[in-house]
């Protein structure tokens, strides 16, 4: 069978697929994009898009509780459409997909709603049997949820699932410790759901700073989340129309509506036809890549979550544009650095980080001083809120370079990006210190912590 010729091919149309499409295209490439389902991937569609449009519903009704405590005159349990939220949502998300795919149409890119796999080094076969040529190929079919292997772990979803519910769940649990099950367990709680939190390990956020994690994990029970640490599920069982888990130094109520897994999720390599062609893959199914992203085939390259470094969107997208400002504008050594990436764990307040936790500061240098901020932010005070903020800094050396910052508090997402700037520009403390503050804020707290 004769087949297209492509500068690039690229698999996948999520956060990576997408940068690398649009980029390439920029750079005058001829590009094909393989998708099958929504454009966007995981994170416009079943990810970080829909998190966050819940997180600010959930935000919003913390708020209307403050509202009311400050002397609004609020409903003492205001109720939701959660349908309407849902039907809003969506149609925001219907919003991206048409921008998507007016962009691709607008940049020359063919898309085609086909899954991929690689025939040979040059060579990616649609799933119709239709073959694209192509002289670079880039991997960015992302990753999945996975489920634990235990007896009836299909009675139990995934954050997929999360966003597919209609209605609230009267009773969830969510199992798991990582950043998608405190943001889904803070968001149910705060729209009124009953949530256990079951966690295998002694503690929240394993790689995050962990008297900062205590924190957030405090400001969770303060909220009403029943929280277990070193709690196993052995299995989970159908109870009249509800979930039953087995569990292992767990609570007394096992029985719940709705059980959601969020333990960890797997790259997308499998049927690709990776093995075949020689991308030598990780332990762990991800894609071995080098700092340029380049994978062990000379013309195929892998980008964002498929590759199982740093699985952010961001992360996603800006190695995927330097890859292609190497491979089509001329920048020989363009590549990301995946030192100092910012995240934000969206909780109730949100918890931002970049760099090292002073656990990992304390491994990688003989001299480690770290400042602090603990307040109540002046929402909270006014409208008798008990959550509390914890800001704190970790510096590394003599001149006390800024090697982390941990925010846990009210604008914590949104005051990170600048401070990560600072960072990655190698501020000092003093510097932070020389900085005037700005009053009254949460963020002025960062340039004087003690
Ligand atoms: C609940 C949740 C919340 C998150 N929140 C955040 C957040 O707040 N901030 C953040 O930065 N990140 C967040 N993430 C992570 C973020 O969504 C991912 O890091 C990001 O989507 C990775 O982009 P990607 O391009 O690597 O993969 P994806 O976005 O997953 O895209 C991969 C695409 O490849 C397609 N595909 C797979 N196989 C094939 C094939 N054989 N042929 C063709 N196409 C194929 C898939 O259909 C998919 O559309 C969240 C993730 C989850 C699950």
């Amino acid at each position: 069978m004769s087949a297209d010729a492509y500068d690039v091919v690229v698999i996948g149309g999520g956060s990576g697929g997408l940068a690398a499409a649009f980029r390439a295209a920029g750079h005058g490439a001829k590009v094909a994009m393989l998708e099958p389902s929504p454009l966007g991937g995981t994170c416009v569609n079943v990810g970080c898009v829909p998190k966050k449009a819940m997180w600010l519903a959930a935000d919003l009704a913390e708020r209307i509780g403050l509202a009311s405590r400050m002397g609004f005159d609020v409903p003492a349990e205001p109720a939701l459409d959660w349908a309407q939220l849902v039907q809003r949502r969506q149609g925001y998300i219907a919003n991206i997909h048409a921008s998507y795919q007016k962009r691709l149409d607008e940049t020359g890119v063919a898309r085609i709603s086909r899954r991929g796999r690689l025939l040979d080094a040059h060579t990616v076969e649609c799933d119709d049997g239709t073959q694209l040529r192509a002289q670079h190929i880039i991997i960015a079919t992302g990753a999945h949820p996975l489920k634990p292997g235990i007896p009836g772990a299909e009675l139990g979803g995934v954050s997929d699932d999360f966003f597919a519910l209609q209605s609230r769940p009267a009773r969830v649990a969510i199992i798991g410790g990582g950043y998608i099950a405190v943001e889904l367990a803070g968001v149910l709680r705060a729209l009124g759901s009953t949530v256990a939190l079951l966690v295998r390990g002694q503690r929240l956020l394993g790689h995050f700073d962990a008297e900062v994690s205590e924190q957030l994990a405090e400001n969770l029970r303060l909220q009403g989340v029943e929280l277990h640490f070193g709690c196993e599920v052995k299995a989970l069982e159908r109870q009249y129309g509800r979930v039953r888990a087995v569990l292992q130094n767990g609570p007394e109520h096992v029985v719940f509506d709705n059980v959601l897994f969020a333990t960890g999720r797997a790259p997308n390599t499998h049927a690709l036809g990776l093995e075949q062609v020689g991308v030598v893959l990780s332990e762990k199914g991800a894609i071995e890549v080098d700092a340029y992203q380049n994978t062990s085939v000379p013309s195929v390259f892998a980008v964002g979550d498929v590759t199982g470094r740093v699985t952010l969107t961001p992360v996603a997208i800006a190695a995927a544009r330097r890859l292609m400002d190497r491979l089509y504008g001329g920048q020989a050594d363009a590549r990301l650095d995946y030192d100092n990436v910012p995240s934000v764990v969206f909780a109730h307040p949100p918890f931002g980080t970049v760099g090292l936790s002073e656990e990992e500061a304390r491994k990688r240098f003989d001299k480690v001083t770290t400042y602090h901020s603990r307040f109540r932010p002046m929402l909270q005070a006014l409208g008798d809120g008990d959550v509390r903020t914890v800001f704190k800094m970790v510096c590394a050396g003599d001149d006390e370079k800024v090697v982390g910052i941990h925010l846990l508090g009210e604008g914590a997402d949104e005051i990170l990006q600048g401070f990560a700037v600072a960072m990655k520009a190698g501020v000092t403390r003093r510097q932070m210190e020389d900085t005037v503050a700005i009053h009254p804020t949460s963020a002025e707290e960062v340039v004087l912590m003690r």
